[in-house]
């Protein structure tokens, strides 16, 4: 009998302060840190559902955004099996960047089944990006796009909660 998969991994990648560490302290701890810690390398936070016997546990990989570290960083998309971009929906460079992340992970994982999300975070501010850019980018590299706030909580456990109902 072929045992069942329990453990995944997800990486989150994007511009420098677009939110990605704060959106996952809000949904694994529950809480905003206001300070900005830039990430060195990776962090990687783990959650587990504890569900019976076929409960799961994904870890989160926080992957940096400094240049500096351009060579390692495409160690550690391999074997992921779900992609997070994101980017800050008051700051349309970071959203235009997307494009970069994906096509670096597109270089380095086959994304034959892997989904893609687009969180579009800071969403408790002021937009500052056309919807029609969205639509275009969320289509083409058939991803699916949600607005969030780390701030706020919003849209945070909805995201998530669809992200890991795509593992069984
Ligand atoms: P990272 O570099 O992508 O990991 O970004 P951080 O999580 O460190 O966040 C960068 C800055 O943006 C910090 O000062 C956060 O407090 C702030 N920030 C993150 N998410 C939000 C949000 O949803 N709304 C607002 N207003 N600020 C946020
Ligand atoms: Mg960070």
């Amino acid at each position: 009998m072929k045992k069942k998969q329990v453990s995944f991994k997800v990486i989150l990648v994007g511009d420098k302060a677009v939110g990605k560490t704060s959106i996952l302290k809000k949904y694994v701890n529950d809480e905003f840190p206001e300070k900005h810690e830039s990430t060195w390398g990776v962090n990687l936070i783990r959650k587990e559902f504890p569900d019976g016997d076929k409960g799961k546990n994904v870890t989160f990989w926080d992957i940096t955004s400094n240049d500096l570290f351009q060579d390692q960083r495409i160690y550690y998309y391999e074997g992921a099996e779900a992609v997070i971009l994101v980017y800050d929906v008051t700051k349309p460079e970071t959203f235009s960047n997307l494009e970069r992340w994906y096509e670096e992970i597109a270089a380095n994982l086959k994304l034959e089944k892997e989904p893609i999300f687009i969180l579009g975070n800071k969403n408790d501010l002021d937009q500052n990006i056309p919807q029609k850019a969205i639509q275009e980018f969320t289509f083409r590299i058939e991803a699916k796009h949600f607005f969030i706030s780390a701030k706020t909580g919003e849209n945070v456990d909805k995201v998530f909660k669809k992200i890991i109902n795509t593992f069984e």
